[in-house]
């Protein structure tokens, strides 16, 4: 089975993360890039199914800057066997539909069975992609799922909603997305990250996936205005001068909050 599990590369939510005024874009120099949790987690998943059926595959895909080769390194040191970067200076500022159309294009020439992605990234945070693609590609899509069972043929899967859970299945090939209730990514090690400096990692242009960029300028949705958000405002400090509880309650009246 050749399981792909799609990795975005995003500014790490622990830093200072900062959109550009001036473009609406990340920018990514303002803090370290690592791969996105949610997308480990995805690989966590496809790398315990190989350990368990030593015959699967797992090849790791993104579309992502160029710069970006070090991230794809971290996942073949974790596990992974190969991985293909999309990497195209007129993808800056791509909207979901080119990204979801490119990607599909990648997956169509790497060939797969199972495609595994998170449901949502922690920066565009677009959370449609993975149906997206799957809509592309015309196979079924099983998103959001917070367990999954990856058997010959077959995918299945619970996906838990506010108050009720649905176990789905899909026939293979499928595009499945899942949540942050499956388990956290192991760590890359001293050999696994020796090995990745063989494995191969494979660049793709447009060109190479026969896309034209600027085909899509027409339809392409674009931001048109961007804000910073205002500071947090200094919280009020209530010093006790034998009338606190009067101004404690004055305060929570004023704010609606009682
Ligand atoms: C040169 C270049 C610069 C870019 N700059 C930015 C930027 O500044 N900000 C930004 O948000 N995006 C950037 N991208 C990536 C791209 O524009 C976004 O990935 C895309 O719009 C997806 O939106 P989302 O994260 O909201 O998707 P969601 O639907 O929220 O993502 C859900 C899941 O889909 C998969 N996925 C999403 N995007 C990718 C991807 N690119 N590669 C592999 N898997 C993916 C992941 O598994 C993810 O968990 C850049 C790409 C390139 C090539």
């Amino acid at each position: 089975m050749k399981i792909v599990v799609l990795v975005k590369e995003v500014p790490d939510t622990y830093g200072d993360r900062k959109l550009s005024l001036e473009t609406g874009l990340a920018n990514r120099a303002a803090s370290d890039a690592v791969i996105d949790e949610i997308g480990e987690r995805a690989l966590e998943l496809a790398l315990s199914h190989v350990d368990k059926n030593p015959d699967a595959e797992v090849v790791v895909l993104s579309m992502a800057p160029a710069t970006a080769q070090a991230t794809l390194r971290k996942a073949l040191a974790m596990g992974a066997g190969s991985a293909v970067q999309v990497a195209d200076e007129r993808l800056l500022g791509a909207d979901l539909g080119l990204t979801a159309e490119v990607l599909a294009a990648a997956l169509q020439r790497t060939g797969f069975d199972l495609v595994i992605a998170g449901n949502l990234s922690t920066d565009g945070s677009g959370g449609v992609i993975p149906a997206m693609i799957a809509e592309l590609l015309g196979v079924p899509s099983a998103t959001a799922l917070s367990d999954v069972e990856i058997n010959p043929g077959k995918v299945s899967g619970v996906r838990s909603l506010d108050g009720a859970t649905m176990a789905v299945s899909a026939t293979l090939p499928a595009v499945i997305s899942i949540t942050e209730a499956l388990p956290d990514a192991r760590l890359p090690n001293f050999k696994g990250i020796m090995a990745a400096k063989r494995k191969p990692l494979e660049t793709l242009s447009l060109a190479d996936l026969s896309i034209d960029a600027e085909d899509h300028s027409a339809s392409r949705s674009i931001v048109i205005g961007l804000s910073e958000t205002a500071p947090r405002a200094a919280g009020l400090k209530i010093t006790d001068e034998g009338n606190a509880g009067e101004r404690l309650a004055e305060f929570l009246i004023q704010n609606r909050f009682v």
